[in-house]
């Protein structure tokens, strides 16, 4: 096999487990959304499951139907639609629905009136992130909406609910003025005569990082693939948590190049001494970002060798340094990090990004394989 993501099925049940440890009284929803962050949407929602999550999150329609597909009987929540969009299967498959305006409502309720199905609906407020969910003035409205159409036995309000925007810094004031939003958004929906059945606000960082936010209910996704969703300020490791994901392929050539050889486009690498080069047979065109050229590493032979050169969109190059490596001999792209190799979070780093998009944006041409419970 070219190259596969190995996933590791126990990792994500200890991270299941040590999550609702911290969550303590609150319930557990894993976000599967993205297939899963990249891991594999099906399998880490049974994992989750086995593990005593009550709630799977998926962010668009077609996960949750496709999670009711295979063959998931527990409560799902499901929040990104456009206009227009259907809510008929959804309602049909007994899945959770959010509201963030009224016209979102309306949709929601006029498929509810054509599946004869009381809606289970979500009302998401806005408080501070400013993306979506209900703004200051659009909250009383939905919630008056919302309270008509329980009444009217279309719908009833299971949940009501936020989302923090710099949750993985505790300290940036964001935090405290968006839960004492969320706090008064609650004394509204109290207000209006609505009584969900759970509020919730935390996401990893805030499940981790933040006691008074865990609510009813804690929404985690990263943390439970192992990254840590607060780098800068504990590592997973420090957070008891274990990564799932292992990329490996293998090497598909070594090449020896004298002293000041150009590498790869753009010749942005030099050799600076006769060389030893390794092809790695991964690239941009496979989720490998391009911005960590002559930054990143992988590990060879248990040896960290930096890549060189750019990252193209089927391969890299990497320095082999003292390596006696051969072709076909495994490479390990990243990994949980306890053998020396580099992890998603040391990639992320590398590119300028978050582990979260150097796991989920993995594509189509890796291959992914399970391990541990559940996996072979
Ligand atoms: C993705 C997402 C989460 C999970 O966030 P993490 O930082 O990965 O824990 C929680 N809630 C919502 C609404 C999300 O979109």
């Amino acid at each position: 096999m070219r190259a596969c993501a190995e996933v590791d099925l126990s990792a994500i049940r200890t991270n299941v487990a040590r999550l609702s440890e911290v969550a303590g009284g609150a319930a557990m929803m894993v976000v599967v959304k993205a297939d899963g962050y990249g891991h594999g949407m099906s399998e880490v929602a049974r994992a989750a499951r086995a593990t005593g999550a009550s709630w799977l999150g998926a962010a668009v329609l077609e996960e949750a139907i496709g999670l009711r597909a295979g063959g998931d009987t527990g409560r799902i929540l499901t929040w990104l639609a456009v206009p227009g969009e259907s809510y008929d299967e959804a309602l049909g498959n007994d899945i959770d629905v959010t509201a963030s305006a009224r016209w979102q409502l309306a949709d929601i309720v006029s498929s509810a009136r054509r599946v004869r199905r009381r809606a289970r609906l979500q009302l998401k407020v806005d408080t501070g992130l400013a993306r979506n969910g209900a703004s200051v003035d659009e909250w009383p409205l939905l919630l008056a909406a919302a309270a008509d159409a329980q009444d009217r036995g279309e719908a009833v309000v299971t949940g009501v609910w936020s989302h923090f925007a710099c949750a993985d810094e505790p300290d940036h004031p964001a935090n405290d003025s968006q839960e004492q939003n969320f706090r008064s958004a609650l004394a509204d929906v109290r207000a209006a005569g609505l009584d969900p059945e759970v509020t919730h606000l935390a996401n990893s960082a805030g499940t981790l990082l933040r006691p008074s936010a865990r609510f009813d209910l804690v929404r985690c996704g990263i943390a439970v693939y192992g990254l840590s969703p607060a780098p800068r300020t504990a590592t997973a490791a420090e957070l008891g948590l274990r990564p799932a994901m292992t990329l490996r392929t293998r090497l598909a050539a070594v090449r020896q190049v004298p002293a000041g050889q150009g590498v790869s486009y753009g010749w942005t690498h030099e050799t600076p001494r006769p060389s030893s080069l390794g092809l790695v047979p991964v690239g941009y065109g496979d989720g490998i970002p391009r911005h960590a050229s002559n930054r990143a590493h992988v590990q060879i032979g248990g040896v960290r060798t930096p890549v060189v050169g750019q990252v193209c969109m089927d391969q890299i190059v990497v320095d082999l340094g003292a390596v006696d490596a051969r072709p076909g001999d495994e490479v390990v792209v990243f990994g949980a990090g306890d053998l020396g190799e580099p992890t998603a979070q040391d990639w992320a780093d590398a590119a300028g990004t978050i582990s979260y998009e150097i796991v989920s944006r993995l594509g189509g041409r890796i291959a992914r394989r399970f391990v541990g419970q559940d996996g072979q």
